[in-house]
């Protein structure tokens, strides 16, 4: 049994393969397993798009299918960008442009009107086709200016309370303590040793 990450993108595999260390079977890419998928996201929101991913493969007896979907939600923009948050403002256009963008439409918001969240939703299907979406949050808000170059995306602009930083100033570590995908990983890694250990399959 393995768990066969759906996405093309091998960086994001890596990554999570960073934040969970310790998943009890391996976890492959869709390479690595020989199976390919296109996968259109056209759900209205994280859950539904990760469901979306695990569902563009067949079921598999000896695989278990994971898939993630996530993004950040600013609440003084009605929660945009959202589920278009690799979209937003254009596919290619940088992440410079795009963080500069979200404290120009900030401008003259004060604490809490700043408030933003990334969320990530993790999908699993199991080989006997049940499924289960896990949810994790990392809540903060929109920073007064643009600070570090760690992390990816939106890090730079975006503020981590607890941490008294941007998470673009956490080290990867740090931060992948205490993200969303760290907390949505960690529930989807239970769930499967619940079905393993459910379905006497040794590991
Ligand atoms: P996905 O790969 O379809 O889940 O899209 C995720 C998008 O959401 C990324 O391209 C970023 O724009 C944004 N995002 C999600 N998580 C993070 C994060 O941890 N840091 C910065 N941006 C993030």
């Amino acid at each position: 049994m393995r768990i066969i990450f759906v996405t093309g993108n091998e960086k994001k595999l890596r990554e999570i393969r960073e934040i969970i260390d310790d998943f009890p079977i391996p976890v492959v890419s869709m390479r690595e397993a020989g199976v390919y998928t296109e996968i259109e996201e056209t759900g209205t929101s994280f859950r539904e798009n990760a469901l979306i991913k695990v569902r563009s493969l067949p079921l598999m007896e000896d695989a278990i299918l994971m898939a993630d979907d996530s993004g950040l939600s600013v609440d003084a923009l009605g929660g945009a960008p959202g589920i278009y948050s690799s979209r937003w403002m254009g596919a290619d256009t940088p992440y410079s442009e795009k963080n500069a963008e979200l404290i120009r439409l900030l401008d003259g918001r004060k604490g809490e009107e700043r408030a933003a969240h990334y969320t990530c939703a993790v999908a699993v299907r199991f080989p006997d086709g049940s499924e289960d979406v896990f949810e994790g949050i990392m809540a903060g808000r929109i920073a007064e200016t643009i600070r570090g170059t760690n992390g990816f995306g939106y890090d730079p602009a975006f503020f981590y309370p607890p941490a008294g930083r941007t998470a673009g100033e956490m080290s990867e570590e740090e931060k992948n303590r205490v993200s969303h995908r760290f907390q949505a990983l960690s529930q989807a890694k239970e769930a499967v040793k619940q079905y393993l250990l459910k379905n006497k399959i040794v590991f």
